[in-house]
């Protein structure tokens, strides 16, 4: 069966948090969508991937749609890729798939968004694409299920690198592979001192530790200056974000406004969430039921506040008030498409100009690298559900694609591959360290 070689592999969703694929290949649905929309600014290894592996990708798409019983595929790919779409285009239309075009907007790869798009249906508050009968698989996990469906486990990942580097590029590396191997194979940084963004600059996170190391949801890394706006925010701390919230937002209430979630009808406003900082003398502990369907997409901070604030971060905050409390919010209206949504849409032009990185958006162009790191830290904990457990001790040897870390067949998770041959240098309750022969 799909779902066990799947899990056997140790496939995850590749664009996004990394949920185990296994368990949406045991599905029964109509629609199956591919994910190729790849809106995150200066990330651009979705579309590399599809220009030079659209048969890959589309035979992943036909093995899930077979193992789900879809009715329908829909490949969501933007209109601006004119070139991935020439490229899938042939291969789609030989299966039955049909192509679902987006526009250039942030965040036009955002689940609910796409199944909207795509099929008209709007995803329960909450809830998840199978609850509307979609199954939504990010590109490159479906290259992974087409190796897997052949026994072949995933080791690699296609990673962008890109922003204050000499050559951006995309390339693949090992699992586990440390950031100062990426930033050198794009020709090492232009600038003395940067901060690397870790898979964009809207949803990633933000690391000074070029030790750390690429894992299976990693989608590039975006190196800029110390001194650039994004980093300077990025590391501002929660006292200090909700300190100026308190005092400056003057409840516009545009970060609301421009909100993707609620523009699709669902209860969100974080302006509401900035509200509840006024609430005590700290703004900690400030708890709101209005950031509970927030998608943490970042357009309200990055985008929509005139004053710099943080109502995305005030969201995280608000949502990990409630879950500490134990209460969980529920929509309470019908969900209800807002009659603005569409010119409310944020083109990505004018999100990098926003976020002061239009000079650094150029090409990413693929290279067929073979990396072969000195050592790679594979973590045994790199997506949703449970972490692996090491089957291996140190000073094993091992081979490209052997099993070093299992998860039990009812737990959600799934089986981690050594990425290199080599020996295992060290094994700890997070990752297992391999030195390359
Ligand atoms: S956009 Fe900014 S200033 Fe306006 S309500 Fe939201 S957080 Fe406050
Ligand atoms: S981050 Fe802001 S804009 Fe995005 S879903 Fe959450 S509240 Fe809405």
């Amino acid at each position: 069966m799909l779902s066990e070689k799947l899990k056997e592999c140790g496939v995850v969703g590749a664009g996004g948090a990394g949920f185990p694929t296994y368990v949406k290949a045991k599905s029964t649905v109509e629609f199956m969508l591919a994910n190729g929309a790849e809106c995150e600014p200066l990330l651009h290894k979705d579309f590399e991937l599809m220009c030079h592996y659209p048969k890959e990708i589309v035979s992943g798409m036909a093995l899930m749609m077979e193992a789900i019983h879809a009715k329908q595929g829909k490949f969501g790919i933007k209109e601006k890729n004119h070139e991935a779409i020439e490229a899938i285009r042939p291969e789609a239309e030989a299966k039955g798939i049909e192509l679902a075009t987006l526009g250039d907007f942030y965040p036009s790869g955002d689940e609910y968004e796409l199944v909207y798009s795509a099929t008209g249906r709007l995803i329960p508050a909450g809830g998840i694409p199978l609850q509307v009968g979609c199954v939504v698989n990010n590109v490159e996990t479906l290259y992974n299920v087409h190796f897997a469906a052949q026994g072949v486990p995933v080791t690699r990942k296609m990673v962008s690198v890109s922003g204050a580097v000499r050559k951006p590029k995309s390339f693949w590396v090992p699992v586990g592979t440390p950031f100062r191997d990426l930033i050198a194979l794009a020709g090492g940084a232009t600038t003395a001192e940067y901060g690397v963004f870790v898979s964009g600059l809207m949803m990633g996170t933000l690391t000074f530790d070029e030790d750390d190391v690429v894992t299976k949801t990693t989608g590039g890394l975006i190196l800029l200056p110390k001194e650039h706006y994004l980093v300077e925010r990025k590391v501002r701390p929660q006292q200090a974000r909700n300190r100026i919230g308190k005092s400056a937002c003057d409840q516009c209430s545009y970060c609301t406004e421009f909100c993707p979630r609620y523009l699709l009808g669902y209860e969100v406003m974080p302006h509401k969430v900035m509200r509840t900082l006024g609430f005590t003398t700290s703004g900690a502990e400030h708890w709101s039921q209005w950031g509970e369907l927030c998608c943490a997409c970042g357009l309200c901070t990055l985008y929509a506040c005139p004053e710099d604030l943080f109502p995305k971060e005030a969201c995280d905050d608000a949502k990990a008030t409630l879950r500490a409390a134990g209460m969980k919010f529920t929509q309470t209206r019908p969900i209800q498409v807002h009659p603005m949504k569409e010119s409310r849409r944020v083109p990505v032009a004018m999100l990098l100009r926003r976020l002061k990185v239009e000079d650094y958006e150029v090409e990413t162009p693929f290279e067929d690298i073979d990396h072969a790191p000195a050592i790679v830290r594979i973590k045994l904990s790199q997506h949703v559900g449970k972490p692996a457990t090491a089957v291996v001790k140190a000073g094993a040897v091992v081979e490209r694609n052997t099993l070093i870390a299992r998860v039990a067949e009812a737990d959600l998770g799934v089986n981690i591959h050594a990425s290199i041959a080599g020996r295992v240098s060290a094994v700890t309750d997070k990752y297992i360290e391999i030195q390359s022969k």
